[in-house]
């Protein structure tokens, strides 16, 4: 028992053993040896087929032999340099080429940063404060987006230590519910700066906007003089080479982006319309800086990455989504099971709620006790995902359709545990 030794010994030291609270579920978190292709080893001996993928970045799965590479040969000639590469231009227009709505790009260290930039542009161009989030949608650890829903009223701090000063301006509405939107336009859009969303709602789990409502968003804003951001920090690069903004033909004012865009390495960028972006320091009045900003090893990382991510890769990945969903289906359909699963793309879940999920509240009446059972179960076979219902989980272009099959199995055993049948 090499991680429960390990995790006693990390609780000396860090909170709660770990380096973000996610990691540390109980009875205590597995301990990483190694990640190769598929799976992820622990110190105890176990190997895993990993669908949780360091929570979305990993869409090579680990190791990529021709990342690993690249970045290594980057690595033996410096980490940091304090100034500009020409792979930043390359890595630049990747994103540009890819991403439909991004004309110019800046490269920040994680997706917090991004979408925290984002904002701050995104008031400084408009000259507004407000910004308007969904109940329910992260959008990183920072001040303004760490908040409380509560429908149309200014938001209150979801953590000790941010004053409700900083939230007084961060209004929010439910996911997918157009009147609320109306409402509080009606009532605010002279002072709102942005809305800022997950396209595909990907930390409370899986949840898809309704038929019409990007739609909706883009006209409300567009009349609104409101900017209009996509946090695509999950489903960019993922969804489509485009992200969700090119799955759903959408098109925001600015994009947020992290987690697959540093190929595995730490990394964030921000980027849209050539007129938002050229606010940005030292051109513009909005300041933003980091010093590992476009580190060449990130970068490097990112462009072995996009490297890889062509139309066919997006095929073959998305058809085994869909594979797995299907047979997923299956087996809850077999099992008589009132569970939903949900999922598109690369990305799945299963809400152990009996009613459709549109929203938070819908996702919060799901059944999290038995869902710990079922994530308990998998990882006894073999199968880790993310230990709650409210994270999404993600395949790999490293995931073979053995790896698929034995997971298939996996599910039907652990859910057959977790509903006691
Ligand atoms: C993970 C995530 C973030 C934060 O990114 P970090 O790199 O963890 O700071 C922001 N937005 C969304 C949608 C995310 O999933």
């Amino acid at each position: 028992m090499n991680s429960e030794k390990l995790f006693a010994e990390s609780k000396k030291v860090m909170p709660a053993g770990v380096s973000s609270p996610v990691r540390a579920f109980k009875p205590y978190p597995f301990f990483v040896e190694k990640g190769v292709g598929s799976k992820i080893y622990d110190v105890d001996g176990n190997s895993y087929i990993d669908y949780c993928l360091a929570y979305g970045p990993l869409i090579l799965g680990h190791a990529n032999e021709k990342l690993v590479q690249d970045v290594s040969a980057q690595l033996a000639i410096g980490s940091a340099y304090g100034a500009p590469t020409e792979n930043e231009i390359k890595l630049a227009n990747e994103v540009i080429d890819r991403i439909p709505a991004a004309e110019m790009v800046r490269f920040c260290n994680s997706g917090t940063e991004a979408t925290m930039s984002a904002i701050r542009v995104a008031r400084g161009f408009t000259g507004k404060n407000k910004i308007v989030k969904f109940e329910g949608g992260y959008h990183g650890a920072h001040d303004y987006c760490l908040v409380k829903g509560g429908s149309g009223a200014a938001c209150k701090p979801d953590s000790a230590g941010i004053p409700e000063d900083t939230t007084k301006n961060t209004l929010s509405v439910p996911f997918n519910d157009e009147e609320a939107m109306i409402e509080l336009i009606e009532k605010e859009g002279d002072n709102i700066a942005c809305i800022i969303m997950e396209v595909v709602m990907g930390n409370i789990g899986c949840v898809e906007p309704k038929n019409g409502f990007l739609e909706f968003l883009r006209k409300i804003t567009k009349e609104n003089n409101i900017i209009l951001i996509f946090d695509e920090v999950i489903t960019g690069f993922r969804l489509s080479k485009g992200g969700a903004g090119q799955y759903f033909n959408i098109k925001p004012d600015m994009v947020t982006l992290g987690k697959i865009v540093g190929g595995g390495l730490p990394m964030g960028a921000f980027c849209g319309k050539k007129e938002i972006m050229e606010i940005v320091a030292p051109n513009g009045p909005v300041y933003q800086a980091g010093t590992f900003s476009g580190n060449p090893i990130s970068v490097q990382a990112g462009l072995s990455t996009f490297k890889q991510l062509d139309s066919e890769f997006y095929k073959n990945l998305n058809g085994n989504g869909d594979y797995l969903r299907k047979n997923i289906k299956s087996i809850i359909e077999d099992l008589k099971l009132d569970v939903s699963p949900v999922g598109l793309g690369s990305m799945f879940q299963i809400y152990f709620n009996p009613n459709e999920v549109l929203n938070y509240d819908d996702a919060k009446a799901s059944d999290a006790d038995r869902f710990l059972v079922y994530f308990r179960e998998l990882l006894k076979e073999g199968v880790f995902i993310p230990p709650s219902q409210f994270e999404c989980n993600f395949i790999s272009s490293a995931h073979t359709k053995e790896d698929l099959d034995k997971t298939l199995e996996a599910i039907n055993k652990s859910l057959k545990v977790a509903f006691e049948i």
